[in-house]
């Protein structure tokens, strides 16, 4: 099955008792029992629910893994995933993860004993040197967020296996119809939902899938005993949402490739950043690991004064953090979502005051670049 039958397809299509063709929204707590123990399959909406469960199964089958889970957010599932390790074990990231993630291990998971360090994993040399023996993954976003860096993740799955560490990656930014990092090698792979998965800005979700029955039964563990589920009114807003996954992703890639292209004639605008572009550092790694280049641009327009004109100026871009939904999106990286980094930590990583990026959403992209050109001439 290719991955636009898939995405209408996959996982539990439908209900079998009626013949509805959407998966109902199973709004229940708990189940009757025929006798001890004598269930359908669920008992409690924690451990398990209907709806949640045709999620799950959809995601699964999207990611090519052996089992799928969602947690009521992106934050909720990383967490979980966390909780697979113990006190004393060591966890390797990519320098530049989501801040929420970066939050998460450094305030309070480092606070129960697990041990993270950061290093900018699109360069492979970086990781290895910093392998220690209670290290026991290596943990990747790719693309990242703003700077669009990308890590070779199946290079990182054969560094990792040799070292019998997990491999776990964020694929918030690719999603399944781009990017399968399971088929690449690695044991588990999560989405902030929230993002290009749901697409419409109004559910807050996450998803996890892993690549193995221990690593299956050991995150079920996790979600029954933590309890971060997803509820299912949720849990269906983000079928509903997968459903059109493909045709958004292609649209929201030719639109970005036009503003792409428009911001890189643009004499106000410095820098570029974007996979696709040729002159991108991994762009050659980014082609032979994704099937496109994705939503997402930055580029820098030399000045906070500069960035803080086009913000004023911008109208169809609404000034929001947040990204991969159907209306584009502005934000300042510096001020808003990186603001907690040291100024000068933020300028070595080129996250510069001047830094502007951009999640594009599926209007015309005439008046996009229409909105960007009469923005930028202020
Ligand atoms: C938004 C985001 C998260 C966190 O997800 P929430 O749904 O906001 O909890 C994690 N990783 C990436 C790459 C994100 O963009």
């Amino acid at each position: 099955m290719k991955t636009k039958t898939k995405l209408i397809h996959g996982g539990i299509p439908g209900d079998p008792l009626t013949g509805a063709v959407s998966v109902p929204v199973y709004q229940v707590s708990t189940y009757k029992q025929e006798g001890i123990g004598g269930h359908k399959g669920f008992e409690y909406s924690r451990t398990g629910n209907p709806t949640r469960h045709a999620l799950e199964e959809l995601m699964k089958d999207l990611e090519g893994g052996k089992a799928g889970f969602a947690f009521s957010s992106g934050m909720a599932a990383i967490t979980a995933v966390i909780m697979l390790f113990n006190s004393g074990d060591h966890v390797l990231l990519t320098d530049d993860v989501y801040g929420g993630t970066f939050r998460v291990m450094t305030k309070v998971l480092s606070r129960f004993g697990l041990e993270f360090t950061f290093v900018d994993t699109s360069n492979l040399d970086n990781i290895e040197k910093e392998i220690k023996p209670n290290t026991k993954a290596i943990y990747i976003e790719t693309p990242t967020n703003p700077l669009l860096k990308i890590t070779d993740i199946k290079e990182v799955a054969k560094l990792a296996k040799s070292h019998q560490l997990l491999t776990i990656v964020d694929n918030t930014f690719s999603t399944p119809y781009w990017q399968h990092p399971l088929e690449l090698g690695t044991d588990i792979v999560l989405h902030s939902a929230t993002k290009y998965l749901g697409g419409h800005s109004d559910v807050v979700a996450g998803v996890v899938v892993v690549n193995s029955e221990q690593l299956a039964s050991d995150l079920h563990f996790v979600q029954n005993s933590t309890g971060g589920v997803l509820g299912p009114q949720d849990s269906w807003l983000l079928i509903r949402g997968i459903k059109t996954l493909g045709v958004r992703m292609e649209e929201h890639e030719a639109n970005t490739k036009a503003i792409v292209n428009f911001l890189n004639n643009h004499p106000a605008v410095k820098k570029v950043y974007y996979p696709g572009l040729e002159t991108h550092p991994n762009h050659d790694i980014a082609k032979k690991q994704t099937s496109g280049f994705g939503g997402m641009v930055s580029f820098d327009v030399g000045s906070e004064e500069n960035a803080d004109k086009l913000l004023n100026h911008v109208k169809y871009f609404t000034l929001a953090e947040s990204l991969g939904a159907v209306e584009s999106l502005i934000s300042v990286p510096a001020k808003m979502t990186h603001a907690s980094i040291p100024k000068d930590r933020r300028e070595e990583l080129g996250i510069t005051d001047g830094l502007v990026r951009i999640s594009v959403g599926l209007e015309d992209v005439d008046d996009l670049i229409e909105d960007l050109k009469n923005a930028l001439t202020k």
